[in-house]
């Protein structure tokens, strides 16, 4: 056999959000009664399935506030210094809980989660003070170097270590083997609305398919280690999808970017509200230079593997959960299942050969 027809044969079908539906099954509950509940790391429990993205466009204190208050958990960037990164963390860790379904540490204080890079253990002992889980940081976590640092990093903190970003079934079965304990998994390479990773390097692994590689990971290791599907979640239709594939919760950039509790000065650009949204890997956040090695070091220049854009004004964070949370009820209601947990089992997907194009219609406002 020839080598392409060898390669073309092995190679998996990496599906994505756009390539699925979930069939509507029998539903034994009112979607208003299905459970949001679900876990973000090993230890914390959220009610909404939703974590804000470490971008410093997305989540500072602020967010992380409004995030853990809506039965979420915010994830503090790391393209800072590690001082204002623990700042940040003492500011939520000072806002007192209001709601009844807020997000609580162990310190029954608003829980929070802090990016790391796992090269600095300095940093991810300062933070492990105030964090309920530390994430790592970087693009491409399947490597020797990572996987080294981050037995060091797991050994110097008691906190909670959700690892990633993760993209292949052989990646994950590789780094949980090797780890000592892994809280989490941050699964997803290249999906990201401001990446542009794949269209530089060509490489990838689309959201919904690493959400799948990483779910039978854990299942041929007979491990129930929580899955964040991360990258070009577009609304709660994706964030269903991605139980239904394995994962228990859903990182947003874009989703929670724009908003009154995102760092950035709201624009008025002809008449219209916009905010900044930036890739990590930006040319602009990476000026700030407390993130570089999130990306690869290639020994030359920086490659851009992110963009700087502005994007609609979208309103406060309670409103935009409100409407994700109603979405994804309404969703896990037509799949026929009662929680997210129960997705994984029950939801039945179908493949899609072709979108039907609906009739042209002109909206009365
Ligand atoms: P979004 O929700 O589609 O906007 O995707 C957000 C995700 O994109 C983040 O959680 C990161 O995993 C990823 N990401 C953030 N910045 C960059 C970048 O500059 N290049 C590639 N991926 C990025």
């Amino acid at each position: 056999m020839d080598r392409f027809t060898r390669k073309f044969e092995a190679a998996p079908v990496a599906f994505n959000f756009d390539d699925v539906l979930l069939l509507p099954g029998l539903s034994e509950k009112r979607p208003r009664d299905i459970s949001l509940s679900t876990r973000f790391s090993s230890s914390i429990t959220i009610s909404a399935p939703i974590c804000s993205s470490p971008m410093d466009t997305v989540t500072e204190a602020e967010m992380a506030i409004a995030m853990a208050e809506c039965g979420g958990i915010g994830v503090v960037h790391r393209n800072c210094t590690p001082e204002e990164e623990v700042a940040m963390l003492r500011k939520v860790k000072e806002a007192r809980p209001k709601s009844e379904t807020a997000t609580l540490g162990r310190d029954k204080k608003l829980a929070v989660a802090a990016a790391v890079s796992p090269f600095d253990l300095e940093r991810a002992a300062a933070l492990s003070e105030y964090a309920d889980a530390l994430m790592t940081d970087v693009a491409h976590f399947h490597t020797k170097a990572t996987i080294e640092a981050t037995k060091k990093l797991i050994k110097a903190t008691d906190r909670d270590v959700i690892i990633g970003s993760m993209g292949t079934k052989e990646g994950v079965l590789h780094c949980v083997r090797e780890l000592e304990r892994v809280a989490g998994l941050r699964c997803g390479i290249g999906g990201g609305s401001i990446c542009i990773t794949t269209d530089v390097t060509k490489a990838g692994s689309p959201t919904l398919f690493a959400v799948s590689q990483a779910a039978d990971a854990l299942e041929e290791l007979g491990l129930d280690i929580p899955i964040i599907a991360d990258g070009g979640i577009r609304g709660p239709g994706d964030i269903s999808l991605a139980f239904a594939f394995g994962a228990s919760s859903a990182m947003l950039g874009y989703g929670l970017a724009g908003t009154d509790e995102s760092p950035g000065e709201r624009v008025s650009i002809d008449g219209k509200e916009y905010k900044g949204y930036r890739g990590m890997g930006s040319r602009a956040a990476r000026e700030r230079r407390a993130i570089v090695d999130r990306y690869a070091d290639t020994g030359g220049k920086k490659l851009d593997e992110g963009v700087d854009a502005y994007i609609p004004y979208k309103g406060a964070v309670p409103a935009v959960m409100e409407h994700l949370s109603s979405g994804i009820r309404a969703s896990i209601g037509y799949a026929g299942a009662v929680s997210v947990a129960e997705m994984r089992d029950k939801a039945r997907v179908a493949r899609i050969l072709a979108r039907t194009q609906k009739a042209h219609l002109t909206y009365k406002e």
